[in-house]
């Protein structure tokens, strides 16, 4: 038998309505702070995630899917693709490609799936899927604004407030400029030659390619060196640090609770000034349900124009496993069963199926052959709200039996009237 592969999975439904139900709740609140959908390729160029992400960075040091595109002519060498981790790099791409920049401010959002070749466990999938949204344009449409970064955030907030998602923690940090994180990194370098030996092998690998990394280190036994380390924080210059202030400020004026977090630097190179992360209690050890912040040096290292941006990705699996709704709390279910009782009546049933679904109700219909107690079975099992029973009687009688399949009660209704009746207005 041939299964998903490794680190995939099949969403069936009823599952699928909770993804549904953050998407469309996304896709609102979004529309709120006027944004709007961006829909990038699911391959792009190797080199646009190298250059973005940055080559020492996990995702593109091991984790993707990468092959190369067959030649067009045998001489030539074919392209080298892949499957793209993150989306933040291919909308910047369109930024550029588009000359999006004519349009003056981009607030863009984007859902679709993401591929890391990670090793697989809960809440951690290989293809998985992100909902995510950029704030990117010129510095004079006020990209670079904190006001922009309080604004993402207060979205972020208010988004999963409506979810039903409340006991979340936003950790805030400033990474600062490039220029505070070469000091810096050369502090950390230097600060961790002494005591890498003592460290676990990722770190000691980290302490040469990308010191800044082991702030994500995990093992208990390597904590207290880190806490002992030396912190972005302290190597912020003026602008990054007012930057950093003003962001604080708005956010405590609307109400935004946040936890400063100085060893929360994000996995991804082109991270500049604001970085942030919401987690969530119940999820384990796979808690950050969305990260993101500014990035405001990545349009040019793409070859683009200046363009300052900020942008975040929710991991949209841990969302949805997050909720505490359930599938079937917001599954819509069928309105109307439509039972056809006895030969020939197939027909009038599809019939009358069209025309009430015509009235956007949820109609689901049955077959002759079953048998009526079958029938209603059928569709209280299915969580139908009414049966309608179509036999050669109601067909003569242009009136058919409906039974509400909650009370139990039954009553005949003239067929011009079934529609406004199922909705519950009749
Ligand atoms: P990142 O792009 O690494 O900043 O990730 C943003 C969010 O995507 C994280 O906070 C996770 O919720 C989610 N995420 C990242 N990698 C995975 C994965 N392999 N499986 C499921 N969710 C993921």
């Amino acid at each position: 038998m041939i299964k998903a592969v490794r680190g995939t999975r099949d969403l069936l439904p009823p599952e699928t309505a909770l993804w549904n139900f953050v998407e469309a709740a996304a896709r609102d609140v979004f529309r709120a702070y006027n944004f709007q959908e961006i829909r990038t390729p699911i391959f792009e160029e190797t080199q646009l995630f190298a250059r973005s992400v940055g080559e020492e960075t996990d995702i593109v040091a091991k984790e993707m899917y990468t092959w190369e595109d067959r030649a067009r002519a045998q001489s030539d060498k074919g392209l080298s693709l892949t499957l793209r981790p993150e989306n933040t790099a291919g909308v910047v791409r369109a930024y550029i490609e588009h000359k999006l920049w004519e349009r003056g401010l981009q607030k863009l959002y984007y859902i679709g799936p993401q591929f890391r070749r990670e090793r697989p466990q809960k809440g951690r999938y290989r293809q998985f899927y992100q909902i995510g949204a950029e704030v990117i344009g010129p510095p004079t449409a006020g990209s670079e604004s904190p006001a922009r970064d309080a604004e993402v955030l207060e979205m972020l907030a208010t988004f999963l407030d409506r979810l039903g998602i409340t006991d979340w923690t936003l950790g805030l940090n400033s990474v600062g400029c490039p220029n505070d994180r070469a000091v810096f990194n050369e502090a950390l370098r230097k600060a961790l030659e002494p005591v890498a030996a003592k460290m676990c092998a990722d770190c000691q690998r980290r302490a040469v390619n990308n010191p800044l990394r082991v702030f994500d280190c995990k093992v208990p036994a390597d904590q207290p060196i880190i806490d002992k380390l030396p912190r972005i924080s302290q190597f912020l210059d003026e602008g990054c640090r007012k930057h950093f202030t003003e962001v604080q400020e708005i956010l405590k004026v609307i109400g935004i609770p946040f936890t400063l977090n100085d060893r929360l630097v994000r996995g991804l190179d082109y991270y500049t000034r604001t970085a942030f992360e919401f987690t969530h209690g119940a999820l384990g050890a796979q808690n950050a349900i969305l990260g993101g912040g500014r990035y405001d040096g990545l349009s040019e290292s793409l070859g683009g124009p200046q363009a300052p941006g900020i942008g975040f990705a929710i991991g949209e699996d841990r969302l949805v496993m997050s909720l505490k709704e359930s599938a079937d709390a917001v599954a819509r279910k069928p309105d109307v069963y439509i039972a056809p009782l006895g030969e020939g009546m197939n027909r009038e049933a599809a019939r009358l199926a069209h025309e009430l679904r015509r009235h956007d109700l949820v109609a689901e219909l049955g077959d002759e052959s079953f048998r009526p107690k079958k029938s209603l079975e059928t569709a209280s099992k299915m969580g139908a709200r009414y049966a309608l029973i179509i036999g050669e009687n109601e067909v003569k009688a242009n009136a058919f039996a409906l039974k509400n399949l909650e009370t139990g009660e039954q009553v005949s209704v003239p067929r011009s009237e079934l529609a406004r009746k199922i909705q519950g207005n009749g």
